[in-house]
This record gives C-alpha cells, sequence and structure tokens, in this order.
C-alpha cells in the first residue's frame, strides 16, 4: 500500500472514529426527544380526557335534575349518553396512566366517588314522584357530592395534569434547543474542523514528498543537466518550505547527493574526454569532433583544416634522456599547442608523440599560420638536454590539410594532413608542409 493511502486511510478512519462518538450523542439525544414528543402527546390526551368528563359530570348532574323535575324520558335517555360518554373518558385515564402513580391514584378516586355518585342517582330515580320533598333533598345532595366530585378531585386532577402537560412541553423545547446546537456543533464546526486538519496533515506530508518525487524522476543518469535542474528545484523547494522538518531534510540531503553525483559525473565526463599524460583531448573525443566539424563544414559550406604534428627524432630524445624527460617534452608540446589553439579548436593526443588540432570554419591559409606558429614555438622553446638532439634542438614536423579542398571526408582528412606531414619530414622536418596550395 503506498504512503499517500495509508496516510489517506489513517485520515479517513479517524475522522469516522472521531464523528462515531457524536453522532451516537446525536442519535440518544434523538430517541430521547422521540419519548418526549409522546409524553407530551400523552399528557395533552389526559387533558381532554379530564376536561371532556368534567363537562360530561355536570352536563349529566344537569340532566338528571331534568328528569326528576319533568320526568320527561328523553331526559334519561340523553342522561344515560352522557354517563357513558363520561365513564369512557374516565376508563381511557385509567388505562393511559395505570404506570403513572402520580395520577392513577387519583383516578381511581374519581372513579370509586363516581360509582357513589351513581348510585346515589338510581336510588333518586327509584324514589316515586309524589314524594317530593325527599325526591328535593336527595337531588340536592346529590348536586352537592357532584360539586365535590368536580371541586376536590377532578379539578386538583385537571391541574395536575396540566402541570404534567407543561413540564413534558418544556422538556421537549429544552432537548429539542439541546439538539439543535449538538447538530449545529456537530455538522458545522466539528466536521468542518476535522477536515481542515485532515487536509493540512495531506497536504504537509502527501504533497511535498510527491513534489520532491516529481523532481528527482525527471534525474536521467546520462544526462548531468537533468541532475543541475533537480539541484535547483529542490533548492528552491528547501526555500520555499516554512518549516524546517524531515521533508525538508530529506530533500537537502538530496540536493545535496545531487551536487555530489553531479560533479562526480562531470569528474568523469571530463576523464573520458582527456589524455591522462597531456591534458589534452584524447583520440576518442577528437574522433567524436572531428566527425561533428566535418558533418558541418559540409552543411554550412565552411573551411575545416587539420593539423598533424609529430615530434622530430623523439626516440633519439627517449633512447639518450629516457622516458621520463621524454614524456615532459609530451607535456610541455602539449602547453605549446593548446596555447597556440583558440578555445572552438580542438587539440588532442593522436597517439604516442603524434598531436592533431582541429581547426573549425578556418581555411589553409590560417591553419598554415597557426601551424607556423606551433612550430616556431617549439622550435624556440627550452626542453631539458634538447642540445643531444640531432641539429641541436627538439624541433617538430607539422602536415595541414582543408576541407573541402584537399578531402571531403573525414577519413581522406586524416590521410592527407598525414601525407603532408610525411612531406614535411622529408623535406628535412621542423617544418610546416600544406597538402595543397589549392586552399591558400
Ligand atoms: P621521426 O622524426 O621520424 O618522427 O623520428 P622518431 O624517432 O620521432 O620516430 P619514431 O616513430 O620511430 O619514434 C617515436 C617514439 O616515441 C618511439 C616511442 O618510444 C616514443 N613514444 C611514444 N609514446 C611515448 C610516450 O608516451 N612517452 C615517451 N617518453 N615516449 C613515447
Ligand atoms: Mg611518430
Ligand atoms: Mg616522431
Amino acid at each position: 500500500m503506498s504512503f499517500k493511502l495509508k496516510i489517506l486511510l489513517i485520515l479517513v478512519l479517524s475522522i469516522f472514529v472521531s464523528a462515531a462518538f457524536p453522532t451516537v450523542t446525536l442519535y440518544v439525544l434523538y430517541n430521547l426527544e422521540v419519548d418526549l414528543r409522546q409524553q407530551v402527546h400523552k399528557n395533552v390526551n389526559n387533558f381532554t380526557a379530564i376536561s371532556s368528563f368534567r363537562t360530561d359530570l355536570l352536563r349529566y348532574d344537569n340532566l338528571v335534575s331534568r328528569y326528576v323535575i319533568t320526568r320527561n324520558p328523553s331526559w334519561a335517555r340523553e342522561a344515560t349518553r352522557i354517563r357513558e360518554d363520561a365513564q369512557n373518558y374516565l376508563d381511557a385515564l385509567v388505562d393511559a396512566n395505570r404506570d403513572n402513580p402520580n395520577l392513577s391514584g387519583d383516578i381511581e378516586k374519581i372513579k370509586d366517588s363516581l360509582d357513589k355518585y351513581f348510585d346515589k342517582v338510581k336510588m333518586i330515580i327509584r324514589t316515586k314522584a309524589d314524594n317530593k320533598q325527599k325526591l328535593s333533598d336527595d337531588l340536592v345532595s346529590a348536586n352537592n357530592y357532584a360539586a365535590s366530585i368536580n371541586d376536590e378531585l377532578v379539578n386538583p386532577l385537571f391541574l395536575k395534569i396540566a402541570d404534567e402537560l407543561l413540564v413534558s412541553i418544556t422538556k421537549l423545547k429544552e432537548q429539542q434547543a439541546e439538539l439543535g446546537m449538538f447538530a449545529l456543533i456537530l455538522g458545522g464546526v466539528f466536521i468542518p474542523l476535522l477536515s481542515v486538519i485532515a487536509i493540512v496533515i495531506y497536504r504537509s506530508t502527501v504533497t511535498p514528498i510527491n513534489d520532491i518525487n516529481k523532481t528527482i524522476k525527471e534525474v536521467r543518469a546520462d544526462i548531468p543537466d537533468t541532475l543541475n535542474t533537480m539541484v535547483g528545484e529542490l533548492d528552491d523547494f528547501v526555500k520555499k518550505r516554512h518549516h524546517d522538518d524531515e521533508i525538508s531534510k530529506l530533500a537537502r540531503t538530496l540536493r545535496h547527493l545531487g551536487k555530489e553525483v553531479e560533479e562526480k559525473t562531470n569528474e568523469l565526463n571530463q576523464m573520458v574526454i582527456t589524455d591522462e599524460k597531456t591534458k589534452l583531448f584524447n583520440f576518442r573525443h577528437f574522433k567524436q569532433e572531428f566527425l561533428i566539424e566535418v558533418a558541418r563544414a559540409k552543411r554550412f559550406n565552411e573551411p575545416l583544416s587539420l593539423i598533424m604534428i609529430d615530434v622530430d627524432k623523439f626516440k633519439h630524445y627517449n633512447d639518450t634522456n629516457g622516458h621520463m624527460l621524454g614524456d615532459q617534452v609530451l607535456i610541455k608540446v602539449s602547453a605549446l599547442l593548446k596555447k597556440e589553439c583558440r578555445e572552438t579548436d580542438v587539440p588532442a593526443r593522436f597517439g604516442g608523440e603524434e598531436f592533431a588540432a582541429l581547426l573549425p570554419r578556418t581555411d589553409a591559409k590560417e591553419a598554415f599560420q597557426v601551424a607556423e606558429r606551433i612550430r616556431s614555438s617549439i622550435e624556440t622553446s627550452e626542453f631539458e638536454n634538447q642540445k643531444a638532439q640531432p641539429g641541436g634542438n627538439l624541433t617538430a614536423s607539422l602536415g595541414v590539410a582543408t576541407f573541402p579542398f584537399d578531402a571531403y571526408d573525414a577519413e581522406a582528412l586524416i590521410i592527407a594532413a598525414d601525407e603532408a606531414l610525411y612531406r614535411a619530414k622529408e623535406n628535412g622536418r621542423n617544418r610546416v608542409e600544406v597538402y595543397s596550395k589549392r586552399g591558400v
């Protein structure tokens, strides 16, 4: 699993876990709210039932009086209906409040009193209509009894129920406010805050590591320039970072490593193209440059000259003075050759005591002048024990050939310059020969 994926997973998991606790709390609060709603609903039902019961009780009492006075059976029927209604309301109250000790006792008491009241009413109805005095007394007594049920039992219960209703509504309102606040904190603050933290963590870990990775990926081992770009980009990266943390350290270490590899690569590249003894370009590099320059000269129709240099009687020098001093001669001749060449020329050790100089955009006339300068500087330079050389001086012979007059490709140009050099040797050494005079 990649680092990026791991971080993402950890972040999502931590958001989930951190959000789980408030979510559970929210769920519990919500359920509590549902309970409270049911409570309020029950209290509203109680309130309706007790109100209706009270109205029915009073109406019944009134209807009984009317019937007893008028003996009109329609009042009796109406009274019976109302009594059943009242009884139903009371039964409903009993059913709904069985598990509420605060109310069930009071309701039972009402029930008992109501039975007694109905008994009283039955007695009155059975009493003969001509016993007017007794009827009147009993009616007053029943009326008073109904009034006392209402005053002493129903009204206090009514107040109690109203109280409970008020309390449950208040609690519900508080609960709803709490729930709303919690949801607001959770939804509006907590989750966005966690998400911001997650983004910050992601951007401070995965993003910079990705950047470093991208920078390093651009490096290709064979091209030192890309290393240079990487070092530059890592430099900017370190400068832009606000914190000196592990990621900055990693970038600095990589930048340092990049610099070292870059230096070593440059050193190696230099070694690959340099002749160790003389510090001139070696034959391999010379050949490469030669092919490129010939192609360029052909393409742009420009002259290109080649000078071949060979130290005169060098075997003699070696035999007389030993290889060590011979090497010193080669080093000095190389330095003189380099000095006489321009920046764009390619002076190289061709092999043994032979050297070559490639002169781009140089015609035979100019090349001859350069060759003369080289020859003259070797002739006039002091070499250890040069007096022992034949002629009493250490000298060199040079051959010059020029593209396109003397040859039209690289190989032919070397052969031509070599031939000119051979001629210089033939004609007495310490001289410059040009392959043909055509270019001069
Ligand atoms: P010529 O004038 O005809 O060129 O005579 P020469 O003696 O220079 O010619 P020859 O090719 O016979 O001799 C070249 C000598 O250069 C032979 C070899 O020992 C010597 N030589 C070649 N490479 C090196 C080197 O790296 N160091 C030393 N000290 N001598 C070398
Ligand atoms: Mg030679
Ligand atoms: Mg020689």
